[in-house]
């Protein structure tokens, strides 16, 4: 922003706000104007109304692209004008969100509490208090260490109170107060550990059952569910008694952001455990039981991924719902049937590749032919709000929602299924003909260039002064039953931890003051896991790679059959970004890493790798022992060899078998980071983001023979715990998304592909701006 530069007698804000708007980012707007930085609400509100018309009327941005920063300044500094800052901020907060509609209000948190440097105790508190009230009144996003807040409902009343009394200036003497209260909590930031011991075990058995299930220990869960049997006038007691009251703790320590996801499973595994003990003696005729909400889950026709759908319906199973999950590549008419079989109250659809979203359209679309009227739940790394709102909500008249994460969907479902409904439904039936408001003209908005102007600015390379280099083993290689110990060391843990929903940095995580406790406990649990199924074999990891005498001509690249290259074998279809860029970038596409023909002898490679021969045996021993828990690592820990079996063959590619880095030596945090010379990006991911390439891939590695590989109607491949990919051995080649793009190039590429229109909007819709759609 800084280089931007002024046109003659041209507003600076506005020439920033322009340059910003011309490549689709977001703003970040602080409350700061020609005279100084705003302390009053007043003010507060002026400035960020006035940036607000600029930007939105003058400049033309999308208003839920701005976010503004109305200063938090610290409060409990000596100095009386300072005692209303917390306030004015908060107040400002509400106005801009009731005044300002879609703009979001971020501010830096831990300003507010700098007098306090040095007592940590304190400054938690006063980040939690001042973030409770600032959420309340609409703040949308905060800067704050978060392994550094306290629990609002934790922190000790006296404390709670005069932090309270500080940040809401409720009395004159809140600072001298909150100064000497402050003494007694100087030095100690940490909480205290936990003692384990095993006094619980003489607890009277309704305590020590809701202790298991908090803890999620299932050592004696039998023997203690045998004897709530025995004691209870009918074995149901025991489950409305002391089973949902302990299910009724955790969810609520849940919801409360106390308890993490890893310890909710294990605690539903404590509840199926003793319900499984019960259901032999509950005489179904006579005991009939509260009727609870049914929900039936399923991952879409052509998908194969579920780790976040199982961690779904556990946590739903938590919380007193009744789960049918019908597993992975459901059809439509599957999901409906057994929805209308047992009178399902909600139907939740899961997928992880693009190619789903489409499939949720029919499913909706198909739940509108046959008169259904139930809530459609849509959630998977694929899913979007929205892709949800422009094009699922409007094929079905019922309720649709997006449900962002296993956090948010009891909340949701509670909601649907209970009183609350009807206004629940209207909102969000309110936000999604919002969001698709919003989202009209969007792509018209964005300047995009030509697809010949951005072929024209491709990836800028001297072919003359270059030889790429030939691979040192030429043609097809299978590598069958792999060993899986040589894996483990490559694996990238993060992954695993997101997956449970935890987000930071491995190993650093494992120390954080707030989840460390739970992400200790989770990866000491998949250490011993990973160790047994290497030990006894659990998995068998297979994989195969290519290497192919290749040639571009313009988006495409041909595979020839031989080194004459006079035959072509394959055509390789690429995607180019479109987006407007600044002068020194360029409009990439992959085949602007290959020579060009006629310039030289060039090379392609590809791979398919998977960890997960074998998997669906051991997973479906573990659930049939109600262990949801360890069955949901081991799918994990599937998916995580996958990977790092991707990981470790593509350094042996450079090293050996393609082997133009044969010197290299990198450990494994320097191999996550992609240091090495070289890609493997994914058909289906953002830089080769068509799926139906896969196809090519097959065929040219025959890889269903090679490497026992399928794939699915929508392409994905089975074993799900799979990875493929090209090689590209390029020095200069890095991984980029290639975005939305044209109509001019939707054309062109479905030309290319021979595709008719309905194939190209199936197969590309998430490289399509909504408006290409509608054209
Ligand atoms: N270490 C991580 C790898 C993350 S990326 C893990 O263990 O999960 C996973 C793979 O996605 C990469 O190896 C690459 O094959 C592919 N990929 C990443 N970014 C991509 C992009 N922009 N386009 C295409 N493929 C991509």
């Amino acid at each position: 922003v800084n280089s931007i530069s002024l046109k003659e007698g041209e507003e600076p804000f506005l020439a920033q706000a322009r340059e910003v708007l011309k490549f689709g980012c977001a703003v970040v707007v602080m409350a700061f104007d020609e005279q100084g930085q705003a302390e009053s609400v007043e003010r507060k509100l002026a400035i960020c109304q006035r940036s607000y018309e600029l930007l939105v009327d003058t400049v033309g941005f999308a208003p839920e692209d701005i976010i503004f920063d109305p200063n938090i300044f610290a409060v409990a500094t000596g100095i009386e004008e300072h005692n209303g800052y917390g306030v004015a901020y908060i107040e400002a907060t509400r106005q801009i969100k009731a005044t300002l509609p879609h703009a979001m209000v971020s501010g830096g948190v831990s300003n507010v509490s700098f007098s306090f440097r040095g007592n940590n105790r304190v400054r938690e508190a006063m980040h939690s208090v001042f973030l409770y009230h600032a959420v309340a009144a609409g703040m949308d996003l905060g800067i704050v260490n978060a392994g550094q807040l306290a629990v609002y409902a934790e922190i000790p009343d006296a404390l709670r109170d005069a932090v309270e009394d500080v940040i809401l200036n409720r009395r004159d003497d809140a600072t001298e107060r909150l100064l000497s209260l402050a003494e007694q909590y100087s030095g100690q930031g940490q909480r205290q550990a936990n003692k384990a011991d095993l006094e619980w075990r003489g607890w009277p058995v309704g305590k020590r059952l809701e202790h298991a299930l908090v803890r999620g220990v299932d050592s004696y869960v039998v023997e203690d569910t045998e004897e709530a049997r025995l004691a209870a006038e009918r074995p149901l007691d025991v489950i409305e008694g002391p089973l949902m009251d302990g299910m009724n703790v955790v969810g609520d320590l849940f919801g409360a952001g106390k308890m993490f996801l890893p310890q909710v499973v294990k605690s539903a595994r404590v509840m199926k455990k003793s319900v499984a003990h019960l259901l032999p003696f509950i005489d179904k005729e006579k005991e009939g039981g509260a009727t609870r909400a049914k929900l039936v889950l399923a991952t879409v026709k052509g998908d194969v991924h579920d780790i976040g759908k199982k961690i779904v319906g556990v946590v739903l199973q938590c919380n007193n719902f009744e789960v049918i999950d019908l597993g992975v590549m459901v059809p439509a008419e599957k999901i409906l049937a057994t929805a209308r079989e047992i009178g399902a109250d909600v139907i939740g659809l899961s997928g992880l590749i693009t190619p789903s979203l489409d499939e949720m359209v029919h499913v909706a679309s198909e739940m509108q032919r046959q008169n259904f009227s139930l809530p459609l739940l849509i959630g998977g790394a694929t899913t979007s709000p929205a892709h949800t709102s422009v094009k699922i909500d409007p094929a079905y008249e019922g309720a649709v929602v997006y449900v962002k994460d296993a956090s948010r969907a009891v909340g949701v479902v509670q909601a649907l299924t209970g009183e609350r409904c009807a206004s629940f439904s209207d909102q969000a039936a309110k936000e999604h003909a919002d969001r698709r408001r919003r989202h009209q003209g969007k792509t018209a908005k964005r300047p995009e260039l030509a697809l010949s102007d951005a072929r024209a600015n491709g990836f800028p390379w001297d072919w003359q002064a270059y030889t790429p280099p030939p691979p040192k083993s030429p043609g097809v290689r299978a590598l069958p039953d792999y060993p899986l110990q040589e894996l483990i060391r490559y694996i990238d843990w993060m992954p695993f931890f997101n997956a449970w929903e935890f987000h930071g940095r491995f190993p650093e995580i494992l120390q954080d003051a707030t989840v460390g406790e739970a992400v200790r406990s989770l990866y000491a649990d998949a250490q011993r896991l990973l160790a047994q199924l290497v030990d006894e074999k659990w998995l068998t990891a297979a994989g195969v790679i290519g290497f192919f005498p290749a040639n571009s001509t313009n988006d495409d690249l041909e595979i020839y059959t031989g080194e004459d290259r006079t035959e072509v074998r394959a055509r390789l279809h690429h995607l180019r970004q479109q987006r407007r860029k600044r002068a020194d970038l360029s409009n990439n596409c992959l085949a602007d890493l290959i020579a060009p023909i006629g310039s030289g002898a060039d090379y392609i490679g590809a791979f398919a790798v998977t960890a997960g021969i074998g998997l669906e045996e051991h997973v479906a021993r573990f659930e049939a022992q109600h262990d949801d828990y360890t069955a949901i690592i081991l799918k994990a820990l599937a998916d995580r060899l996958a990977e790092a079996f991707a990981e470790r063959l593509h350094q042996r590619v450079r090293i050996e078998f393609w082997g133009y880095a044969d010197d290299e030596e990198l450990d494994n945090e320097a191999l996550i980071a992609e240091t090495y010379r070289g890609i493997r990006p994914a058909p289906g991911y953002p830089a080769c983001p068509d799926h139906t390439e896969k196809a090519t891939l097959w065929e040219l590695l025959d890889v269903a023979h090679t490497a026992g590989i399928e794939l699915t109607d929508n392409f994905a491949m089975l074993p799900g715990a799979a990875v493929s990919g090209w090689y590209f051995s390029h020095p200069g080649a890095r991984y980029f998304a290639v975005g939305k793009v044209g109509l001019d190039q939707v054309e062109d590429y479905a030309a290319r592909k021979g595709w008719t229109l309905a194939q190209t909007e199936r197969w590309l819709s998430p490289n399509l701006g909504y408006d290409a759609v509608a054209a």
